[in-house]
Parts: structure tokens; C-alpha cells; sequence
């Protein structure tokens, strides 16, 4: 077996093992390969392994790789900081992003999303443990953030996304991940008593060093890296 294809099998191996633990439906929790600072063929090979989803956080780089994997159709989810002059390209490219941090943003991304492609699906990037140096909204502006990018004609709002801070203590990181379960319900909650636009579905958090926590506190989309593709190349 060649090392990207073992490395799946174990990843899955990880969720199918975490979804009996903690007593999750296997069907609502999926794996997005984080293949930034990747190369074409190491993707080709977690396609050839039966992945469809993958996430890139830096846009020149996503851009090159989606153009010459375009034959493949495989669904790219944004999961990098985004400046405001980039939502045109992030619009047009992605299926998916999940670090909207500004409603401003979610704007530019819902007036900018070609009338041709389907909704852009986005999450709302929270800053669970309140880091300085980490973007996201905070906990209390995520009802307000959620009431105003819902009414987004070109987006289709699904969740909410967070990476908690850094943290070897699995009690530690599980904490981070309730809080972001508790805001997640109440958001739902609201959403579905409106009767919106009901497709509010997605936790996307954990990656490799803590998806079974993530896991184990209602995450649907992981998003891995590092245990998939291998260390990632720092000079390029
Ligand atoms: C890089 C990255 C990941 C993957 O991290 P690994 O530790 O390599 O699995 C997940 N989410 C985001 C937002 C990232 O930037």
C-alpha cells in the first residue's frame, strides 16, 4: 500500500473507531483532506483512495491545483484566512469556505458568487477560546452574525468552524469542542424555529492531533491534514 492510501485507511480507521465510542452515526461525520502546501499528485492519490473533498488555505496555491485537477471534479472547501480583495476568487473557485470571520466578508462572497454555480455553502469561523492572535467571531456575535449572513441570497449557510487553541490535555481540547457544540445547538435551534432556509448542518472541527474529541462532541467534517498528506513542506 502506498503511504497516502494506508494513511486514509487509518484516518477512517480513527473516525469509524470515535463514531462507536461516542455513540455518533457514521454517515454524519466526513472527512475533508487538508492538502495545503501538497502537491497535485499527492491529491491524486487520496483521490485514487475515494476522496472527493479537500481543503486549501492559501489562494494562489488552491488556485493552480484546482485549475489542473479540474477534470476530476472534486469539491474544494476554503479554510484559510481571507483578505477582502480575494472573495472574487474564493467566490468562484470553491464549493465550500469555512472561515468566514466577518460579515463583510460573507457580503462581498454572496454579491461575488457567479449566478451560473450553486450557492456557496460557508461556516462561521469562532474563536472559541477567545486567542488573541486567532481570527474568528466571538462567542457573543454569532447570533447577530447568523441572523444578517442567513438572509445572503448566494450563500447557503451550513455551520460553524473553529480551531481551538492549541492543547495536549484531551480534557482540555474536548472543552473547547462542547462550548463550540452548546453555541452550535442554539444556533439551530433559532434557525429551525424560523423555518429558514434549513440546511444549518455542519461542526466542522478536530484535526489530526484531536478528531476524536472533536468526535466525541458532535463534529460532522474533520478536517485533516498532516496525518493524510504527511508533514507539510515549511519552505515552499
Ligand atoms: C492546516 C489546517 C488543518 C489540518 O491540520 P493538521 O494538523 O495538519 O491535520 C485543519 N484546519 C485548518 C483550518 C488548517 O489550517
Amino acid at each position: 500500500m502506498i503511504p497516502i492510501e494506508h494513511n486514509i485507511a487509518v484516518t477512517l480507521a480513527r473516525i469509524n473507531r470515535a463514531a462507536d465510542s461516542y455513540d455518533r452515526k457514521r454517515s454524519t461525520i466526513s472527512l475533508l483532506a487538508v492538502s495545503k502546501k501538497q502537491t497535485v499528485e499527492a491529491i491524486q492519490a487520496a483521490v485514487a483512495a475515494g476522496l472527493i473533498d479537500f481543503g486549501e488555505n492559501y489562494l494562489q496555491e488552491a488556485e493552480q491545483k484546482i485549475q489542473q485537477l479540474h477534470a476530476l471534479n472534486l469539491s474544494w472547501h476554503y479554510i484559510g484566512g481571507i483578505q477582502s480583495n480575494k472573495t472574487q476568487t474564493i467566490a468562484r473557485l470553491f464549493s465550500w469556505v469555512h472561515s468566514v470571520d466577518r460579515i463583510k466578508l460573507a457580503r462581498r462572497l454572496s454579491d461575488q458568487r457567479p449566478a451560473d454555480m450553486p450557492p456557496l455553502n460557508i461556516c462561521l469561523q469562532v474563536n472559541i477560546d477567545n486567542e488573541e492572535a486567532k481570527s474568528g467571531f466571538d462567542v457573543d456575535h454569532i447570533a447577530a452574525a447568523v441572523t444578517e449572513i442567513n438572509s445572503l441570497p448566494r450563500l447557503q449557510l451550513r455551520g460553524l468552524m473553529a480551531i481551538p487553541a492549541q492543547s495536549d490535555n484531551v480534557a482540555k481540547q474536548r472543552d473547547s469542542f462542547s462550548r463550540m457544540r452548546t453555541l452550535y445547538d442554539s444556533v439551530k435551534d433559532a434557525i429551525d424555529s424560523k423555518n429558514d432556509k434549513a440546511s444549518f448542518d455542519t461542526l466542522s472541527m478536530g484535526m489530526s492531533a484531536d478528531l476524536e474529541p472533536a468526535i466525541a462532541e458532535g463534529a460532522t467534517i474533520v478536517r485533516v491534514g498532516t496525518d493524510i498528506f504527511g508533514p507539510r513542506d515549511r519552505s515552499v
